[in-house]
């Protein structure tokens, strides 16, 4: 294996970091070679993980990284689906969780927060504050630092865009050591080139954000939830054009299969409210009263019994909220000991239904089970790669060697698919380790070449996050 580090660059590091904020212990190196990409293959070992607290820090790793060309993977919640915080061979993993300050500016309404700080955290300081951040991109252990890196979605990005929406300014470490911060706590900028937004979903390998200013809005006084059976996909996803089109904008409306949801439902013995049909929309809505929020519920309703909808139930208080919101966002942990890998491609979202109907012909040509779900408001569609067949209601695993050789087959089928309907290969995950081998399917080669010198002109020396988006 590449060996960068040695005796007395470890020394070098201790020196900047302090001795009990540096791992080499070898039994512990191991917990920083991998995210939530489920095989282990792409896993690889640091030599040593630095847990800085703070810029200056950060300043001082990456000026002796850069020196010596060692390779520094930037690392916030390891929540990432695609080996994007997998060190490259022999290099530092430079870990942030330990910048996890967060100052709440009320009058400006921005939250001025650390790289480290998790979304959870994030998200507990802005509602005691009484504001809101709208985006809620799924595992709230995932970090600021990761979040903007990978340019984060999230099912509330219908009505309040994704992560890049709310950055306004940040704080960046370069591949030398020197410190930018472009954007501030303002919210128009006609200043040259957007350098802010260059670094918003560069997955570590432009510069390592240590801090930002995300902008926060005033908490919406009604939030209600409805879940709505249809008999089959098209009628479902067709209902969310027409619901588009009639100008009501609910904050999340996301699709997904009864097969997931009862599984979840015994997983968490919890119960969904409906078992009608066979695909449900989960329409999240938020208003400024109760009234506004009554009338609003009710055009949603009707729009949908119009168009097929086989009941409409509608989770108004809190409790009921709670309990649907909680079966969605468990289907992940209900099914992950048998899934392979979590896509995210965009595509318009008139073609939702004509990339799902062609996702189940994939699957019955590999025999494998490609349950897909997800954001049906803005076109990003979670097809899970299984490692096991659906029947009965149950999940049936499947040996190695069924489905080990169909994982390249299925993918490189579903990319091909998502590009002919004009989508791109990845709506909020990034490309990290697992998606870089397709990234020319949605790129052109002048793209690439552009970004590769944009990468280039930022890291000369090729430290930060090296073998991550391309080559
Ligand atoms: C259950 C579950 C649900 C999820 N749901 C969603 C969802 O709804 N929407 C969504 O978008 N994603 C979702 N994700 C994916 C994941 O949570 C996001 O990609 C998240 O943004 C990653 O943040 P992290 O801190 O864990 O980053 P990591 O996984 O640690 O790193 C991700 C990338 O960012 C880089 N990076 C990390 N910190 C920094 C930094 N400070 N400076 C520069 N680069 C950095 C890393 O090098 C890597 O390339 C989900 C994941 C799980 C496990």
């Amino acid at each position: 294996m590449t060996k960068h580090i040695n005796d007395r660059i470890i020394g070098e590091l201790r020196a900047i970091i302090g001795p009990a904020h540096l791992l080499t212990d070898p039994h512990k190196l191991g917990d920083y070679g991998h995210d939530e990409f489920a095989l282990r293959e792409i896993a690889c070992i640091p030599e040593v993980v630095v847990f800085p607290a703070d810029t200056g820090q950060v300043s001082a790793v990456l000026g002796l990284a850069d020196a010596y060309g060692i390779p520094v993977t930037p690392r916030g919640g390891a929540t990432g689906l695609c080996g994007g915080c997998v060190p490259a061979p022999g290099g530092i993993v430079l870990s942030l969780g330990r910048l996890s300050r967060i100052d709440i500016d009320g009058e400006n309404r921005m939250a001025v927060a650390g790289a480290g700080v998790t979304l959870k955290d994030f998200t507990t300081a802005v509602e005691d504050a009484g504001l809101y951040f709208p985006p809620h991109p799924g595992d709230e252990s995932a970090m600021i630092g990761g979040l903007i890196a990978t340019n984060a979605g999230g099912s509330r990005a219908v009505k309040y865009g994704g992560i890049r929406n709310y950055v306004r300014g940040l704080e960046v470490v370069l591949a030398g050591g020197e410190v930018i911060r472009p954007g501030g706590k303002f919210i128009k900028s006609s200043t040259g080139y957007n350098l802010m937004n260059l670094f918003i979903g560069s997955e570590g390998t432009l510069g390592v954000i240590t801090g930002a200013v995300i902008q926060l809005m005033a908490r919406p006084l009604s939030l209600r939830s409805l879940v709505i059976p249809f008999a089959g996909l098209e009628a479902a996803v067709d209902t969310v054009h027409r619901l588009l089109g009639s100008g009501i904008v609910p904050v999340a409306v996301e699709f997904v299969g009864l097969d997931v949801i009862s599984i979840t439902e015994e997983y968490l013995h919890k119960r969904w409210p409906s078992h009608e049909g066979t695909t449900h929309l989960l329409i999240i809505l938020d208003a400024a009263g109760e009234e506004e929020q009554d009338r609003q519920s009710q055009a949603v309703a009707a729009i949908c019994l119009e168009n097929g909808a086989l009941e409409v139930y509608i989770a108004d208080t809190p409790g009921k909220q709670d309990e649907v919101l909680a079966v969605r966002s468990k289907i992940y942990e209900a099914i992950k000991a048998e899934t392979i890998e979590i896509m995210d491609i965009s595509v318009p979202r008139a073609e939702i239904a004509g990339h799902v109907r062609r996702v189940q012909e994939i699957s019955r040509t590999h025999g494998l089970w490609l349950p897909t779900f997800g954001h049906a408001g803005d076109g990003n569609v979670h097809t899970h790669i299984m490692k096991a067949r659906y029947e009965g209601g149950r999940i049936v695993p499947l040996p190695e060697s069924e489905w080990r050789g169909k994982i390249d087959a299925v993918r490189s089928d579903i990319y091909q698919d998502g590009r002919k309907r004009g989508g791109t290969i990845s709506g909020e995950h990034g490309i990290g380790l697992v998606k870089k081998p397709y990234l020319s399917l949605t790129l052109d080669p002048k793209q690439i070449e552009l970004m590769k010198g944009i990468r280039k002109v930022f890291d000369p020396n090729g430290i930060l996050n090296p073998g991550k988006i391309f080559d």
